[in-house]
């Protein structure tokens, strides 16, 4: 019987863990569930899963989660802040926690549950990006076992071999292909991505997803976030990733090796199964998820990315290779500038303007401890803000 804390339970990542783990109560029990909004959905969570503990953000809504738990007649404990969170992540009760908290808000609490040694189910790619070095230093001293939740890692990881951690150069890897859904945006003329609205941006073609990811996905933010995850988790240097446009999402990221043969992990669209992977590994459990039907897929496409379409994605890379605070620069300015567009405050097209202009601001930013990574993150984030202040008031 595993002990699971759900960072991030409301989220799309979270119900989706809630399922799986609901699939298999002898194998699974919910220790702890965190949520910022959607109380009412929180409460029902902790209900059907007789959670021991409730974090939320602040102590208004600590009040009200505990009123609507007692409506429900459970007897969660709800408590609520930053080091809660922490808390709730390196108990001593909990074997796993799934990182499933968007943005760098998820840092702290993924970072005490690695330095805990817990089985860390990582979502949160923006942890990583923020303070690769550091949160890896982090699993290594915790003893954490690291497993990762974001599709293509989780298909690059079991395309890797069991033997990769203890030593990856006797593996061969040539190259890590990372394949990208091409997003809402990838048929449309560059000339006409002006104009584009929030919902337009949400409306993923392959994926249900959270607000933040899915413009992510179709800046290819996301890939470039997860070009410099997968850097961090697998110890590859940027010109041995590469991205390659696959518009079904059926294969969700392949390994080439030293002889030329090339794994890939292949599977329907539906982030229950990488979760239910990294919440049994190394055994197999149901997902809930209906069998690939390649029949019915019928074709498999690949195309290269266009940087003119997709310009974050070159300013990922260059990210990575600045190396030290700049993705964490990147991450906080991409924050800022994707909650901008989805409050109507800046233009679609804006978003990687702003992104670059940051970049440039802060590209000496350093990475020495999580303190300079919190002020590199609050410069960005304020220089981003200005940004948008400034486009407003244009
Ligand atoms: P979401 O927006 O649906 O959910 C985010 C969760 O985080 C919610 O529970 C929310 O209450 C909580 N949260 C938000 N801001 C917070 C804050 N400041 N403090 C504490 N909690 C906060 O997002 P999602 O789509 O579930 O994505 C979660 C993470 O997983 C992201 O890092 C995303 O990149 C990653 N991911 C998601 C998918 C997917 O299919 N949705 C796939 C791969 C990776
Ligand atoms: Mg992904």
């Amino acid at each position: 019987m595993q002990s699971l804390t759900v960072l991030g339970a409301t989220g799309s990542i979270g119900v989706s863990t809630l399922d799986v783990v609901a699939r298999h109560p002898d194998r699974y029990r919910i220790f702890a569930l965190s949520g910022k909004t959607q109380l009412e959905r929180l409460a029902a969570q902790c209900a059907q899963f007789s959670a021991q503990y409730a974090v939320v953000d602040d102590a208004a809504s600590a009040t009200r989660l505990q009123g609507l738990i007692a409506e429900h007649g459970a007897r969660t404990e709800v408590l609520h802040g930053a080091d809660q969170l922490a808390a709730i992540a390196e108990a001593p009760e909990v074997d796993a926690v799934m990182a499933a908290i968007v943005g760098a808000a998820g840092l702290r609490p993924t970072l005490a549950a690695a330095r805990a040694g817990k089985r860390v189910l990582l979502a949160n790619k923006e942890a990583l990006v923020m303070s690769g070095a550091l949160f890896m230093a982090a699993v290594e001293a915790g003893g954490a076992t690291l497993l990762p939740i974001d599709s293509e890692h989780n298909a690059v990881f079991q395309a890797l071999p069991p033997t990769y951690r203890r030593d990856p150069a006797a593996a061969g890897v040539r190259r890590i292909l990372l394949t990208a859904s091409g997003g809402p945006f990838r048929d449309r003329h560059v000339d006409t991505l002006a104009g584009i609205s929030p919902d337009e941006a949400c409306a993923h073609p392959n994926w249900v997803m959270g607000r933040k990811i899915s413009v992510d996905s179709a800046t290819m933010m996301n890939k470039g976030l997860e070009v410099i995850e997968a850097h961090w988790l697998f110890g590859v240097p940027p010109e041995q990733i590469d991205v390659v446009v696959h518009r079904q999402s059926v294969i969700h990221s392949m390994v080439e090796y030293a002889d030329g043969s090339v794994l890939a992990q292949l599977g329907n669209p539906d982030m229950r199964t990488p979760i239910a992977h990294a919440l049994a590994f190394p055994d197999r459990i149901n997902a809930g998820v209906s069998p690939l039907d390649l029949c019915a897929v019928g074709r498999l496409d690949f195309e290269k990315p266009d940087p003119r379409r997709f310009p974050c994605l070159p300013l990922a890379y260059a990210a990575l290779r600045a190396g030290r605070g700049v993705p964490a620069v990147m991450n906080a300015a991409n924050e800022v500038a994707v909650d901008a567009f989805l409050s109507g405050r800046l233009a679609y097209l804006a978003i990687a303007r702003v992104v670059e202009s940051v970049m440039a601001r802060l590209a000496s930013a350093g990475d020495g401890s999580i303190e300079e990574l919190e002020s590199v993150d609050a410069e960005a984030r304020a220089l981003a803000c200005e940004w948008v202040a400034s486009a407003e008031a244009a």
